[in-house]
């Protein structure tokens, strides 16, 4: 087996979240239980969330937790820039390679045209995405546009029928509709790329083994596996952990509870007790014993 890597990506858009240290303390562990590595891949693709003072925060709360990993922006490695704005041009060769292998097209609709589009599928109760109307243009319109510096992105392409089955280490087969799963944009008309390609891109190129994060992903995985598919690679071993919730159920939020790590840190909790309530969230000792740390094994 190969050695297993890990990694925890968050994007620096606010104060550093306890889901990210959840999620983070999950992939440290099962790297470590494989003696292996667990690396910091900063996300910072949208230029207009993204904060060098989040990165920071993030970077210092993660610390702070003892949740250290073995290469990062801040470390280094053998798989850097582990910053995606530093790498924008691996992620243009990528976009070049799917759009020549007809994997991915040029999509110039307008923000109107798109704004219209939804408007009449809700009307009509149909699901919501893009109707494919770029994916008919002839070789001529494309280049028309592109030397007139029209607007566009990039999307890929989705088999109109048929589902995507996602294999995921804690429950077995998800099976999705390819209907459910939209064009997804690749690049923005910005050039730079969004989540779901720099992501795949990324985790391919560090090599990555093990894909564990939150719940809220695992509508994304179809287009991700397809991506994969695409590249003709192998996907890592995907694992959607269920999310840190309000008592109420819903999705933990600040509206309802602190959600800062500084604000615990604040408020005077120590780092393993707060690495010791959100390992509870997601595992239990086999007698179910609930302190692991703090009482020990009397
Ligand atoms: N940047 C994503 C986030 O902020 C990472 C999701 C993933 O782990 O794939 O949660």
């Amino acid at each position: 087996m190969p050695e297993v890597r890990t990694r925890i990506a968050p994007s620096p858009t606010g104060d550093p979240h306890v889901g990210t240290a959840y999620i983070a303390l999950f992939n440290l562990c099962f790297a470590r239980q494989h003696g292996g590595k667990f690396i910091l891949r900063i996300e910072d693709t949208d230029q207009v969330r993204s904060t060098k003072q989040s990165e920071a925060d993030i970077l210092e709360a993660l610390s702070w937790l003892g949740l250290n990993w073995d290469e990062g922006p801040d470390k280094g490695g053998e798989f850097g820039p582990y910053r995606q704005s530093e790498r924008s041009d691996i992620y243009k060769q990528h976009v070049d390679q799917l759009l020549e292998d007809g994997h991915a097209f040029h999509c110039f609709c307008s923000a109107e045209r798109l704004t219209e589009l939804r408007k009449q599928q809700m009307a009509d109760q149909k699901p919501l995405g893009y109707d494919g109307h770029c994916m008919h243009l002839s070789e001529a319109e494309i280049t028309e546009k592109l030397n007139k510096n029209v607007s566009h992105v990039v999307r890929m392409k989705i088999p109109a029928e048929g589902r995507c089955i996602v294999e995921d280490m804690l429950r077995d087969d998800v099976s999705i509709d390819w209907q459910q799963v939209d064009m997804q944009v690749l690049m923005k008309s910005d050039g730079l790329p969004t989540y779901h390609l720099a992501n795949v891109v990324d985790d391919h190129l560090m090599q990555i083994t093990h894909v564990i994060r939150g719940e809220e992903w695992i509508n994304s995985a179809p287009k991700h596996l397809l991506l994969y598919k695409y590249f003709g690679w192998e996907a890592p071993v995907l694992c959607h952990m269920p999310l840190l919730r309000n008592a109420d159920k819903s999705k933990l939020s600040k509206r309802k509870n602190p959600t800062s790590i500084g604000y615990y840190q604040r408020m005077g909790y120590l780092p393993e007790a707060v690495c010791n309530y959100l390992g509870m969230m997601g595992w239990s000792m086999p007698d179910e014993r609930g302190d692991v740390f703090l009482r020990g094994n009397d």
